[in-house]
Formats: structure tokens, sequence, C-alpha cells
């Protein structure tokens, strides 16, 4: 039309350039076209315009010439674009065509085409233009949504994640088509689901629909096409109810189609008011769908790709084997000289603790410090033809076991998968050298020993069993033989054969445990023997047979009861002779008592008569004889103390050390006084014993604290400490000491390191103690030294 339009009004140039009294014809003739049509002039006003402009601009003629027209209908983006196109123009001559909008009345621009001529004055200056103007809305809708649909090819095309395009796609699709709100159903098990959405007011997401419910949906896919549906509420294809509840006012819905079959729809829609959806909208969702259900199945196809690429992905990473990459690397001669770690998993880095970018892209030459490619000889032929293998190796730069497998992707390239199995191989290891260890033991053991499987074979057998039954062979000759055999060989050893074989076969038989069981020998020698089940790992394994020669050691005991009888004997023995030696002692000591009283008497007779009558060496003599019977008389005294330590012993009981101890202070206290002593002590306990031996430990302890003191007046303490199961009691003074030399043998009786004349005494006392301290099951010491003070300590058991 355009065409015709302008052939018509090329003629009419020609006639206006002839006559300029025809523009009344000229607005007659495109008064009735129904394009838009317009004249201006160089200063800027406004000639005709025909009606379709009117039309298309939404203002009259009038309103257009009281304004600036031109401000008024183009906005003013496009000024300086027209502007330059028409100095083209006129710098030309040639019509020009250029694109712009108009604002309409009402406010809404409009996508316009104009073709501008030139009408020029004889003189060459510019007359008039005149203007054919195309509404282009709908052209410029088309490339809009072409673009639009291109721009969403792309992202389908670059963009993998399958939730991430269908969003952009019902969002980008609902804006290209200037629809307010649109979904994406799709059908999963014989409903429609809603599974993405823009913009819908409800929250919809996740609702399942029937085919009833959906009629729509249902009318659409059996229409292959899009469908628009401009006045939903009225529409009896459409669910009116739902329309209702989402205040649908118009909605276009296209189906998803993929190879023949229905996947679901979009559908986008208005809600204010409604509208008619262009054919160019109509085809845009056709073809969108149809994008879209590729998207879906690339979507999807990849979404597996991906899960299995990240199922794979994770097992590798938490594999516990190391796994790397590895592609070989060839010389000038195509011979396989390295290779190159191209990937590794964690559980490399793990077991080979070398990280990830210490190792990637590295030759396996300079990285396992070994110069040489490890096990190339191995993984070159993985590698070029793809057979794999594996094998167990001890790799000596790490000092580690590994069993390897090898497998080959792709000619060139390899993976192994490791495992360190250093512990496995070193207690496998440990275990050999163990079992070396107890052959040897065994082997070498004096038992004679042998051992039997369940299916009596003879297994083990050492040289002290072929020594003990008298066999010619060696153990290794015996190995492997029958037990039957084996028992018919040894039996004559036994001084029972026929009895022994009965047993034998007895506890064979009932795989019985027998232990420590007595036996005789042919020569007379005793044996022990053990027979024991083996069971391993629950199950019978065979039967351990143990003797032991105990004839020696029957021998031992023999002699050991001997000796001990001989003890007793000699224990005996002593104790008559310490009796008798007791009784002598008493007998001797009591029996001296009375010639000794007689001595006494008539030497003190002597000297009260005849003192100072004769001469001056009798009265000396006199002296000593009063002198020695005095020290006779001590002397016989403690002899018989000593001497009836056992006979006068009483029995144990609890008693209180504190009356104890009282008691001998007061029997002490004339000599205390004498000698200025002053005692004190610790809270004492009870023990248990013979209180009146024990009173007479401290009163010599006491007495010898007394009476061994220095130039300072004694100063005494009893102390009383409870340690582990017994009493430890201590008498200590400030007294002369005893140097360390002495400090066992003034224990013995009779010894004394001082002379009567300096400190009296018999040297009986302490022995006195010790006897009495270790009846009681106790111990007796002195710590001490000289002209320090000494300390004599007792132990007593805890009374329980
Ligand atoms: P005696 O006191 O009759 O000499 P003991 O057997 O009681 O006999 O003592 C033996 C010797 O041990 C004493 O002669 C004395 O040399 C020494 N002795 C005993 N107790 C003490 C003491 N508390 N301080 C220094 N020496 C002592």
């Amino acid at each position: 039309m355009v065409n015709k339009v302008e052939k018509e009004l090329r003629k009419l140039e020609d006639e206006l350039h002839n006559s300029r009294k025809n523009e009344i014809l000229l607005g007659d003739l495109l008064k009735y076209s129904s394009q838009p049509f317009g004249v201006g002039y160089p200063d800027g006003s406004l000639g005709i315009v025909n009606k379709a402009f009117e039309e298309l601009t939404g203002y009259t003629q009038e309103e257009l010439k009281s304004s600036d027209w031109s401000d008024t209908l183009t906005p003013p983006e496009f000024h300086d674009m027209e502007h330059e196109k028409l100095e083209k123009l006129q710098r030309i001559g040639q019509p020009v065509k250029y694109e712009k909008e108009y604002i309409r009345k009402d406010g809404i621009r409009v996508p316009i085409e104009l073709l501008v001529h030139l009408v020029r004055n004889e003189d060459g200056s510019p007359k008039f233009y005149y203007s054919f103007i195309t509404d282009i809305t709908e052209r410029k809708e088309r490339e809009m949504l072409s673009d639009a649909l291109n721009k969403l090819n792309s992202y389908i095309n670059s963009i993998l994640d399958y939730d991430e395009i269908m969003q952009l796609i019902v969002e980008e699709g609902a804006k290209a088509i200037g629809a307010e709100s649109s979904v994406i159903n799709l059908i999963e098990r014989d409903n429609w689901v809603v599974k993405f959405v823009y913009n819908f007011p409800n929250n919809i997401i996740g609702q399942k629909k029937t085919d009833q419910e959906s009629p729509t949906s249902v009318y659409v896919a059996n229409e292959k096409k899009a469908v628009a549906f401009n006045d939903a509420p009225n529409d009896s294809r459409v669910n009116k109810n739902g329309m209702k509840l989402h205040g649908v006012a118009s909605v276009l819905v296209a189906p998803i189609i993929l190879k023949d079959e229905f996947k679901g729809i979009i559908a986008f829609y208005h809600h204010q008011k409604s509208v008619v959806f262009s054919e160019a909208q109509i085809d845009f969702a056709t073809k969108l769908a149809s994008s879209l259900s590729q998207a879906v199945e690339n979507a999807q196809l990849f979404d597996e790709i991906k899960n299995s690429e990240e199922k794979y992905h994770s097992l590798y990473s938490s594999m516990n084997e190391g796994v790397a990459l590895h592609e070989l690397i060839y010389n000038n001669h195509q011979e396989p000289v390295d290779y190159i770690i191209i990937d590794i998993n964690p559980a490399y880095e793990r077991i080979i603790g070398l990280k990830r970018n210490e190792v990637v892209g590295m030759k396996a030459s300079e990285i396992y410090g070994t110069g040489t490619p490890p096990y190339m000889e191995l993984y070159a032929p993985v590698a070029e033809k793809g057979k794999s293998k594996e094998f167990e190796t001890y790799f000596e730069p790490m000092a580690k076991h590994f069993h390897i497998s090898v497998i080959s992707p792709g000619k060139g390239k390899f993976a192994t998968i490791f495992e360190d199995i250093t512990e496995r191989k070193t207690s496998e290891e440990n275990l050999q050298k163990t079992l070396k260890r107890f052959y040897i033991i065994l082997s070498n053991m004096k038992a004679s020993v042998l051992l039997v499987t369940e299916d009596s074979r003879v297994e083990f057998v050492n040289q002290a069993f072929c020594d003990y039954f008298g066999l010619k062979e060696s153990p290794i000759e015996l190995v492997n033989i029958n037990q039957s055999k084996m028992i018919e060989k040894i039996k004559y050893s036994y001084q029972n054969p026929e009895e022994e074989i009965k047993r034998i076969k007895e506890i064979i038989d009932d795989w019985k445990l027998v232990l420590a069981e007595e036996v005789l020998m042919w020569d007379g020698k005793s044996a022990l023997r053990d027979f024991i089940p083996l069971f391993v790992e629950g199950e019978r394994y065979g039967r351990l047979w143990l003797h032991f020669d105990i004839t020696k050691r029957k021998k031992m005991e023999e002699e050991l009861i001997r000796s001990q009888d001989n003890l007793r004997e000699l224990v005996d023995k002593l104790e008559v002779s310490n009796r008798e030696l007791e009784q002598f002692a008493y007998v001797a000591s009591h029996d001296l008592q009375e010639p000794l009283r007689m001595v006494a008497s008539f030497t003190q007779l002597l000297e009260k008569r005849y003192k100072g009558k004769l001469d001056e060496d009798a009265d000396e003599y006199i002296g000593f004889i009063v002198e020695g019977a005095h020290r006779m008389k001590d002397l016989i005294d403690d002899l018989l103390v000593f001497s009836r330590f056992n006979t006068q012993a009483n029995e144990f009981e609890l008693f209180d050390m504190d009356t104890a101890l009282n008691s001998v202070l007061s029997y002490l206290q004339p000599y205390m006084n004498e000698n200025h002593a002053q005692i004190t002590y610790d809270p004492l306990p009870s023990i248990m014993g013979d209180s009146s031996q024990i009173q007479q430990v401290l009163q010599n302890l006491l007495t010898n604290a007394i009476k061994f003191h220095g130039d300072e007046p004694p100063k005494i303490h009893i102390s009383a400490e409870e340690s582990g199961d017994e009493w430890t009691f201590g008498v200590s003074d400030n007294g002369i000491g005893i140097d360390s030399e002495h400090q066992e043998q003034i224990f013995e009786v009779f010894k004394r390191l001082h002379t009567r004349e300096e400190y009296e005494g018999t040297g009986i006392g302490l022995s006195i103690c010790k006897k009495i301290v270790e009846r009681h099951g106790g111990r007796i010491w002195v710590e001490s030294k000289p002209g320090k003070g000494s300390t004599f300590y007792f132990t007593i058991p805890l009374a329980l």
C-alpha cells in the first residue's frame, strides 16, 4: 500500500512542482489514505495532517497547530537524531527513513517509522517536508519478543542449573510479554504441579491439580499451541473458580511439548484488567514453550549427569584409598619415559603426605624422590593397552607397603588406586617373626612337644620329644606321619604300654583336656603329661601333647622333704637344749643365791667386827669381797630374769601402753628424782602382748636412758607412731650416745661398753628387751650419735 501511495505521491510531487496551487488537491487525496501523513515547514510550523495521523496521535490538526506540535509529539531524546536526518535530507535531497516514537494524547508512546521527503523552492531552498508515517508497534513488539526469545535461548544454553533456567524463563517471559505474572506447571505422576512462579498474587508453588481441575492446561495441550484467553472470567474453557480465586483477567497459555509428549504449560496472566494478547505474543509464548521443553530436557539430563558426577566425585574424595590420575610422557621415539600427575584425591594427600598443589602437574620422577618414575614398567602397559593390574609393593622412599590397582580411562592415561597396607604387612611380618620365635622356643624346649592335627597328622614335634621317647628319626622326618603310627612308635616307652594306649585313645576320642597327669616310664622315670585340645577361630584344630620329665623334680621334692624333716629335728633338739640351758641357768643362779647370800652376810659381819682391827690390807681385801658379792648378786638376779623369760611368759592380751608406762614410771620415780630426769611421752595406744614383759622393756630402756646421761640432767621422750601394720615406739634420751660400730652388739647378752666403775650394770638388759620384742613379733634397734643422745626403737604389730 505504501508503494502505491508513494507512486501517487511522486506524481503529486511533480504536480506540486508545477502548480503551487494544488495543495487542496493534495489534501483531498491524502485525507482518505489510511496511512498517517503530514506536512511540515522549514520554520517548524505544521502543514496539513490526515485523518489517519489524527487517529495515530489522538490529537486533532487544530490542537496540534495551536501548540509546538513537534515538541508535543516527539519525545526529547529523538530531537537530535531527527535534526540530523533532516539536515541530511536537505543536503542530499534523497528521502530519509527513520524510527522514533510519538507521544499520543493519552500519554502512550507509539513506535513509528517516518519516510520524509523534501520539496524545494526554485532557488533550491527547502519549501516543505511531507512524511508518511507507519505505526510499527507490532513490528517493534515482534522484534522485542524475538530478542527476548534469543536471550532466553542463550540462557538456556549457558546456564546449566535447571531451577535457575526455569525461574529465569518464567520471569523474563512475563516481562517480555508485559504480563503481570506467570507460572510453569509440569506434569508429575499425572498431576499438574505448579513448579515455578513469577509475581503470582498467591503462593501456589507446589500445588497439584488433576486434569479436571486444569481444563485450560488440557485444552492447550490438545491444541498443541499457545492459546490466549483474553476474557478469562467469561471463557467456558477456563476453570472459573481458579480465575476468580487468583483474580485473573486474561491468560495466555502455551503447552510444553517434548517429543510429542506433554510436559506441562507456561502461562502468563493479567490481573488488573483484561488485555488482548497480540499474535506476536501468542507466537512468542509458543516458541518460548518449545525452547522450554528443550531446556527441561537438557536440564534434566544435565541434572542426571551432575548427580552421577557428584556421586562419583564425592566417592572419589571420600574414598579411603588414594587415587591419582596420570598421563604418560613420551620421548621422541614414542616411548613412555615419565608420567604427569593430573589429579589426586584427599586420601592421596593423607597417605602420601603431599599437598594437591605440590603434585598436580608435576612429573612422577620429580616428586617421589626416586629420580625415575616409580613402577613405570607396570603402569605404562596399562595406560597403553588398557588392561588393569594390581599389585602389592614395598615403596622404599616412604618405607611403606602399598596395594596398588592400576586402571586406564583412556590411551596414555592411567589411574592408580592405592592403599597403605604397611600396618597389615608389618603385623603380618611380626606374626611371622613371632611364629618363628615360637617355633624356635618349642623346638628347643626341654619339655617334649607333639602337635597332632584334627585329621591325625603330626604337624610338629620337637627334639626333646624324640629324645624322651628314644626315637631315631629327626623331628623333620616325623612331620606328617599319622597319629596312630606315632603312638605305635612311643608306646613302649611307657611302663604299661597296653594300659596307656587305652588311656590315650580314650583321651583322643573324647577330645579331652588332660593336665598334669602323672605317668610312669619304662625306665622308672616319672613324667607329667598334658593333652591340650587346640581350637583355631572356634574350630577344632588339633591336639598338643606335652611330656615333662619330673624325675629330677621328684627327687628334689623328696630331698626337700628329707631336709625339712632334718630341720624339724634340729629345731626340736635346739628347743630341748635351750630349755636345758635355761634350766641350767635358773638352777645355777637360783642355787648360787644361797651360798652367795652366805658369803655376803659373813663378809659384812667380818667387815663390821674386824674393820680397823686387822691391818690395812685386810680391810681392803674385805672391801673387795663385799664388792664382789654385790656384783655377783646383780649378775645372778639378771641371769634369773633372763632364764625365766620363757617360763614366766604370759598369754598375750590387749592392754593400755599408757597404764604399763605409768606403773614403770612410778617404780622408777626415786631413780628419776635422784638423777633429775624429765620424762615426756606421746599419747600411747593399746597393744596386744604380754603386759609385764613390755613393762620390762620400758623399764630397761628408761633405766638405761637415765643411767647413760651426759653432763645435762636426762631428758627423755617416749614416742609412738603407727606405720603400716605395726606400732613403732621410741625412747630417746640426751645422754652419751653409742658409736655406730657398737650399735648392734649391745643387744647381745653381757655386752657392755663400759666398766662397772663408770656405769653400773650387767649387760643383760638390752638382750632381754630384744628377746621380748622378738617374742611379740617386733624388732628393736638403736639410732644414736655419741655425745648427742640415743633413741631406742621397737615395733609391736598392730592389735587387730
Ligand atoms: P647394762 O645397762 O646393764 O650395761 P644393757 O644391755 O642394758 O646392759 O646395755 C648394754 C650397753 O649398751 C650398756 O653397757 C651401754 O654401754 C649401752 N647402752 C645401753 N643403753 C644406752 C643409752 N641409753 N645410752 C648410751 N649407751 C647405752
